[in-house]
């Protein structure tokens, strides 16, 4: 039919704006095809997409998984790998997938609607009909290489993780809970053993089968224009009308038209091995199935309820099981939301001897709580915090919306009657009605006389053994069979299919899009406001400063505000840690886990941790303390509260209370530490946390706070602390004291606020009580001390790379992890960065140099450079290797070859370089509150113009080849100087001999050491000689302090 002007296919089922956000959600149907578009307005820079395909499949094939690794291999009209990664860094864009068990989803995220406009119909072309060829699914699923090792992208991911406990344990779970015939049992990911027998055909035919517009809903979230949307989708669904099966053609929904799942039958408890030489520690899952994910008002009971059960330490399990009886290091819960929604509580760090014992106690909590009447007002408190988070999170970010719209989309009606669930929140106002009998009745239902799947998920140090053998000899046999000739067939084979995978792009396919201009994408600038010492900095003129200042009279205490329109305040509180003696450093993490979680001296009474809890959960949103890493200084302490904005005056009063009036309570402490200790094992079994780990501990000095709170640090100082705990915690207790004393200091504090400042009541004058007790004189105040530096707490190897190299055996890897590090750029105004930015944004960019030459080639799955200003390191990360040693190599390679010309620059991809810029900037600023911080840590922090952003683009903007070639020669390339250099690698321990070999022949000289060698308990000698009673062995995690230099709200 002929159309008319801008007549479209598509309607709007309906158009709302929640009662609790300002973000517009409207829903859209093709009538053409079936496809579903949910668009949820938001605004700032960023732009995400979802484009999620419903999924059903009734095997371990991984088809669905390989699925997605394909679709990135080319389309109809771009059959080109890497062609997709390519356009989208042009675009200021980038790509990701996942495969779950009930869905696929591709994301697109890019800064400004150009770009995503232009991507758009050509990533969705990459969904709906990609090439899948043979030789793509050589590559990237399973193939065996002239050596007879079996290898592939998917293949290697999925032997990554088969064996690890929580992936032996899920699939377990999987097994017991649902039966032959349901989806829901299967490993989407693939296992290993069919992975390596898994079809192209195969592939191609789920992918017909699910792979439909039909099947397809297009979720975006951003500033975009609605009618050029629906107009790009009408081309789209133009272009591939002649390709796809008869829309019209009798379809089946997956999930819902398949058989329902039943409730269980019966409750099995089952132990599950898993390989680790470490045999001290255990986890519990346990399973229990709930009611009907699309049931809106259900499921927001189960969610008040599981806050009830397992939300804090106050609840129920979580008190009863960690904070009492220390029985796990903690309890969580995860919620899998489906026609029946999963429930799972894992806990964590329960001694291997007691897994038994502490599953049927977990059963005994749940049955004695229900002989007894519930705790109503703290019910209560549940109900009333679900309410205040949820709204906290849609006023955060959009984004907040896209797990409740998959869900939907996957389960829910569609006539758009479950989406229309998100208009209010009703739902939980209506739970206010209810009384305790029916709450119990839930409770019961659900949980505490439920069926259920119990794992008990049990160390092993010979499945360990056992696997390797079993994977060696299986090996053998495949390389027996088949013989010389089938091998070079195998190489051959291998070789022929990356040689039609890598056909290069015609450089006119990609130059067509062109780069979109910056202009189009919207930049917010927050507007800042400040008070006392903070003033120092300058004193903005605007109408926030003028508010803020008919407030203030005499205020000493240094505050920084970022007005955002929001219901909230963010209130933080940044500590120097700089006048902290040495030797009390490796305390911060009790310090820090006990914050929230010791009595209170309140008056004359003592107010008990358990009141404490109720109390902070009663009156926040959240509350948090760590590094102060997202506030710009590594080496600084943050405190935040996140509260209702009639709530401020409350955080402060918090903040003020818990610095000063908790006791270090001898039972807490013991508690807190055990619990400490309880989790050093697991973090031990991460290869990519231990190299961080023995990285920190070598090149960062004794008083850098995150050498003082690495893992390697507690696993000793946190025995000592147990020792002393036990022998004459009355030492403990004072060591804090002088902790707190030195720490909590008027000269340590400045205070950051991010808020709406027309809405909040008395913005600084509010901050008087909070000094009340200080004797600050206002008109001579102390003088601030420093913050410190990064800079200034490295070690001599830090500060001089180029000692010998480190490798690391690990008896839980099964690949290697490497990190090379080199001295770089200090700060953020250097002459060098400029090109430095552009020359790692070129070796990074996916498809780029060293994707191409190290993950292309399988010699590991990612590598990436990064520099940190802050530390004033340069990286190379080899991220889950065959063999590290190759991976640097191959890096070095590819980096020398830039250098020297033999490999050319594409014009092209430097544009891409620039585009990807681009991005970093917009990401500071995915969302406002994000951006109010990123403005802080700009201005205040790093002290750089308001212009620094658009004057560093335009400096990349002009960095040219000999430039880029300049600082790869000048600075990168000290990653793979042995005298400028020092390499770290954690690995299997069979890989230790070959990664030393391959160091030494790059001239580096390397020393085996286990992780026990990087240990250091700074000067806490007591308790290392103990033994006896106690076989856990170590403590925390990693995770919170990683190089990467970037600023990231929450
Ligand atoms: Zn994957």
């Amino acid at each position: 039919m002929g159309s008319f002007g801008k007549s479209t296919h598509f309607t709007t089922i309906q158009s709302f704006v929640p009662d609790f956000c300002p973000n517009r959600i409207t829903q859209y149907e093709s009538k053409r095809t079936g496809m579903r578009v949910v668009v949820v307005d938001g605004e700032g820079p960023k732009l995400h997409g979802y484009f999620v395909l419903a999924t059903e499949i009734h095997d371990d094939s991984g088809a669905p998984h390989t699925l997605e690794h394909l679709c990135f291999m080319g389309s109809r009209s771009y059959q080109y790998k890497g062609f997709l990664d390519k356009l989208a860094t042009r675009a200021y864009s980038g790509t990701n997938a996942w495969t779950a068990t009930d869905h696929t989803a591709y994301t697109l995220e890019t800064a400004g609607w150009a770009g995503f406009r232009q991507i758009l119909p050509v990533y969705l072309e990459h969904v709906i009909l990609p090439t899948i060829t043979d030789a793509a699914c050589l590559t990237e699923v399973h193939h065996i290489d002239g050596e007879g090792l079996d290898a592939g992208v998917v293949y290697s991911e999925m032997q990554g993780v088969q064996n690890t406990a929580q992936e032996l344990i899920d699939l377990k779970t999987k097994r017991l809970v649902y039966p032959k015939g349901s989806g829901f049992r299967y490993e989407t990911g693939g296992m290993m053993e069919q992975l390596r027998v898994l079809t192209a055909e195969r592939i191609r035919q789920f992918h017909r089968d699910m792979y439909q517009p039909k099947n397809l809903c297009v979720i975006l979230f951003g500033e975009l224009n609605h009618d050029e949307l629906l107009e790009t989708l009408d081309e789209f669904e133009e272009s591939i009308a002649d390709s796809i099966p008869d829309p019209a053609a009798p379809a089946r929904r997956p999930w819902i038209d398949s058989e329902e799942t039943k409730f269980l039958e019966k409750t099995i408890v089952e132990t599950v091995e898993f390989p680790d030489e470490d045999e001290s520690m255990g986890q519990i899952d346990i399973h229990f199935l709930g009611p009907d994910c699309a049931k809106a008002i259900e499921i927001c009971e189960l969610n008040v309820v599981l806050l009830y059960l397992a939300g804090s330490s106050a609840a129920l399990l979580e008190n009863i099981l960690v904070e009492k009886e220390q029985l796990a290091s903690g309890v969580y819960y995860q919620i899998n939301s489906r026609p029946k929604t999963e429930v799972t509580f894992s806990l964590s760090g329960v001694k291997t001897g007691k897994l038994q014992e502490v599953e049927s106690r977990f059963f005994e909590i749940l049955k004695s709580a229900m002989e007894k009447p519930l705790d109503m007002p703290f019910l209560r408190d549940c109900l009333d915090r679900q309410i205040r988070t949820t709204k906290y999170q849609f006023d955060t970010s959009a984004t907040a919306f896209a797990d409740d719209v998959i869900v939907d989309y996957l389960f829910g009606k569609r006539d758009g009657s479950t989406l229309e669930d998100l208009k209010t929140l009703n739902d939980y106002e209506k739970l206010k009605a209810r009384d305790e009998s029916q709450w119990k009745k839930f409770i019961q239902k659900y949980f505490s006389d439920a069926q259920h799947v119990s794992i008990l998920g049990k160390p092993s140090a010979s499945l360990s053994e056992k696997l390797k053998q079993d994977e060696a000899k299986r090996i053998e046999e495949q390389v027996k069979e088949l013989g010389p000739e089938g091998l070079e067939k195998c190489a051959k084979k291998l070789q022929e299919a990356k040689v039609e995978n890598d056909r290069e792009i015609p450089s006119s396919m990609l130059a067509k899009f062109e780069v979109p201009p910056v202009e189009s994408i919207h930049f917010i600038n927050t507007s800042s406001a400040r008070a006392g010492p903070a003033l120092k900095v300058g004193r903005p003129s605007n109408r926030y400063q003028s508010i803020v200042e008919k407030d203030a009279k005499d205020m000493p205490l240094f505050i920084n505000f970022e007005h955002i329109p929001s219901n909230f305040a963010r209130v933080n509180l940044m500590i120097s840690t700089q006048q902290l003696p040495v030797e009390l450093r490796p305390l911060i993490p009790l310090y820090l886990e006990s914050f929230f979680s010791l009595p209170i001296k309140r008056g004359d009474k003592t107010v008990d941790f358990e009141q404490v809890v109720i109390e902070l959960e009663r009156d926040t949103v959240g509350y948090d303390i760590d590094s102060a890493s997202g506030l710009g200084n590594v080496e600084c302490l943050r405190i935040q509260f996140q509260v209702e904005i009639e709530k401020y005056d409350v955080a402060i009063r918090w903040i003020k209370e818990l610095l000063w009036a908790s006791i270090f309570d001898e039972e807490r402490l013991k508690a807190i530490n055990s619990r400490l200790l309880a989790d050093i094992p697991d973090s031990k079994r991460n290869g990519e946390n231990m190299l961080t780990a023995c990285h920190l501990m070598l090149h960062l000095a004794p008083e850098s706070i995150s050498r003082a709170r690495c893992t390697l640090t507690k696993a000793l100082y946190l025995k000592g602390i147990k020792h002393l705990l036990k022998t004459d915690p009355s030492q403990v207790v004072s060591q804090l004291e002088k902790f707190r004393k030195s720490l909590c200091s008027f000269p340590n504090f400045r205070v950051i606020v991010v808020t709406d400042l027309e809405k909040v009541q008395n913005p600084v004058s509010a901050w008087q009580e909070f000094i009340s007790d200080l004797n600050i004189d206002p008109s001579n105040p102390p003088a601030l001390a420093s913050l410190g530096k990064r800079l200034d707490r490295l070690s001599p190897a830090g500060l001089h790379p180029g000692q010998p190299s480190y490798i690391v055996p690990m008896a839980t890897l099964d690949s290697s992890y490497g990190l090379a590090s080199a001295r770089g750029p200090t700060s953020y105004d250097d002459p060098s960065l400029p090109a430095l930015m552009i020359a790692m944004a070129y070796m990074n960019a996916v498809e780029g140099p060293l994707w191409v030459a190290v993950r292309g080639t399988g010699l590991a799955y990612g590598t990436s450079m990064a520099y940190d200003i802050e530390s004033g390191f340069i990286h190379l990360d080899v991220y889950r290797s065959p063999d590290a040693y190759k991976a640097i190599l191959a890096s070095r390679d590819i980096v020398q070859g830039h250098i020297d010309g033999t490999v050319p620059f594409d014009p092209l991809m430097l544009e891409g370089a620039v585009s990807s810029i681009v991005v970093t900037f917009a990401n500071a600023q995915a969302t406002l509150p994000a951006a109010a911080t990123s403005n802080f840590v700009r201005t205040v922090m790093r002290e750089l113009p308001e212009d620094y952003m658009q004057v560093m683009l335009k400096k990349v903007k002009e960095v040219d080849v000999e430039a880029i070639k300049q600082s790869l020669r000048d600075v990168v390339f000290d990653l793979f100087r042995p005298e400028k250099s020092d390499v770290v690698v954690t690995c299997a321990p069979g890989l230790t001999e070959q990664v030393k070999i391959g160091l030494e022949s790059m001239s580096y000289k390397p020393e085996i050491h286990e992780l026990s060698w990087f240990q250091d308990d700074y000067g806490l000698k007591a308790g290392n000689e103990e033994d006896g009673e106690d076989d856990e062995d170590d403590d925390d995690e990693e995770g919170d302090d990683d190089d990467s230099g970037e600023e990231d709200e929450d």
